[in-house]
């Protein structure tokens, strides 16, 4: 057996069969699998523990207040960030509102973003700011230029995607961060919800302010999200929920926070996610090794190889593979419903892929010009299962679209 497949074994959603076919799941910009330590950490605290944390002297609460604080460090340490500047929340929407809404900003203040930033990041800004996009060249990549005019602009804040997820660039940050010290003091937050699953990243070197992302797309639980924020600047954001479990004292005059990170976690946390998310991390960082890494390589290529080999679809995106994701995007005939297409590649043939405007609207409307079919693959899938699902969109495609618009067009 390979070392491959002793790692789909650890996920058993990847035994599930349709009507008797096997299934493919190439949805992971999405949300990704869980694998059994995960699973096994979740169903543990609830079948030895269940108590609530930091509310009581009893043994099972203090053992769960262990337990998720000791989560809590793990995740600092994956980060090389200290304990106390990593908040547990929700997801990276959460964490990415509670910054935008909890920065001390002026009425106008200058945003300066990417096109390619997803919903999550661009209506936040736009709420409190005066957002400016920076424009992509045709492939996706950042114009270095107009990022450089806009930051003579002397935003407040620049909010950098680090990796898309329509076209899954990778953009440079260190060398952004680099420009945007040099050029004003805005604060810094980065979006990292799809490229944190696919790479190391060292908050301290980086340099960045805030940083958010989501455990449930990197092998962990739904509901965690993490915002990594610098010590001083967490100790002069604004929490965007008030209530239990964030105050030192209550009276009937007024509140005392706690101290950070404690104050930005009002009431009963998802304890158990939470716990879950150390296993991930842990699952996570034993898998970060040069095979893995190359495997990854062969799943980008594979992606982009098939998609540049069809006339008839079109690749939103780099047609290479540098600095890039095992992701595409694939903008179909406009004559073919890509909803359609989705739901028979899975119905008929077990592929679990993504269509729609995938919360960047902006960006696809541009870019493709309609709804998009995005492919995603992660540590689990296998060269193999690409090939099939080109394959399996080859026949669909020549079946459904008008034979008119199909004729020469598809491979
Ligand atoms: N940013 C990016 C780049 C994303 O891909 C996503 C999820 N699609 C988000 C933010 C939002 O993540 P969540 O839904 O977990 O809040």
């Amino acid at each position: 057996m390979t070392a491959r497949n002793a790692v789909r074994d650890d996920f058993p959603v990847l035994r599930r069969e349709f009507d008797g076919q096997s299934i493919s799941y190439l949805d992971n910009a999405a949300t990704t699998l869980k694998p059994r330590p995960v699973i096994r950490a979740i169903t543990e605290y609830y079948e030895t523990n269940g108590a609530n944390i930091h509310r009581g002297k009893h043994r099972l609460s203090e053992e769960a207040s262990d337990a998720y604080e000791g989560a809590r460090v793990v995740i600092a340490r994956h980060l090389g960030a200290a304990a106390n500047e990593v908040v547990l929340l929700r997801n990276t929407t959460e964490a990415l509102n509670l910054v935008a809404g909890g920065l001390d900003l002026p009425p106008d203040a200058r945003v300066v973003g990417c096109l390619d930033a997803h919903h999550s990041q661009l209506l936040p800004w736009r709420r409190v700011g005066q957002l400016e996009l920076t424009r992509l060249d045709e492939h996706g990549r950042l114009d270095r230029d107009h990022f450089r005019t806009l930051l003579r602009g002397r935003p407040h804040v620049v909010a950098l995607t680090h990796c898309s997820n329509v076209t899954g660039v990778v953009h440079p940050v260190a060398e952004l961060v680099a420009e945007i010290r040099a050029a004003c003091d805005a604060v810094i937050v980065l979006d990292a919800a799809q490229s944190l699953p696919h790479q190391r990243i060292d908050v301290q070197e980086l340099d960045v302010d805030f940083m958010a992302f989501s455990m449930h797309k990197m092998l962990g639980p739904t509901g965690v999200g993490v915002l990594f924020g610098r010590s001083e600047r967490l100790a002069r954001l604004r929490p965007a929920s008030v209530g239990g479990g964030m105050v030192d004292w209550v009276d009937l005059d007024g509140s005392v926070d706690r101290r950070i990170p404690y104050r930005f976690e009002a009431g009963t946390p998802a304890i158990a996610s939470i716990i879950g998310s150390a296993a991930a991390i842990r699952y996570l960082e034993a898998q970060d090794t040069p095979e893995r890494h190359r495997h990854a390589q062969e799943l980008g290529a594979a992606l982009i190889g098939g998609a540049v080999a069809r006339p008839g679809v079109r690749l939103i995106g780099p047609p290479d593979s540098t600095d890039r994701i095992a992701l595409v995007s694939l903008r179909l005939d406009d004559s073919i419903p890509t909803g359609e297409v989705a739901r028979l590649l899975s119905d008929s043939y077990g592929y679990m892929v993504r269509s729609g405007h995938m919360c960047a609207q902006p960006l696809v409307s541009g870019m493709a010009g309609g709804e998009v079919l995005r492919v995603a693959a992660y540590l689990y899938n296998d060269v193999s299962e690409i090939e099939g699902f080109y394959q399996a969109l080859d026949e669909l495609v020549s079946w459904i679209a008008p034979t008119a618009a199909m004729e020469g067009k598809l491979a």
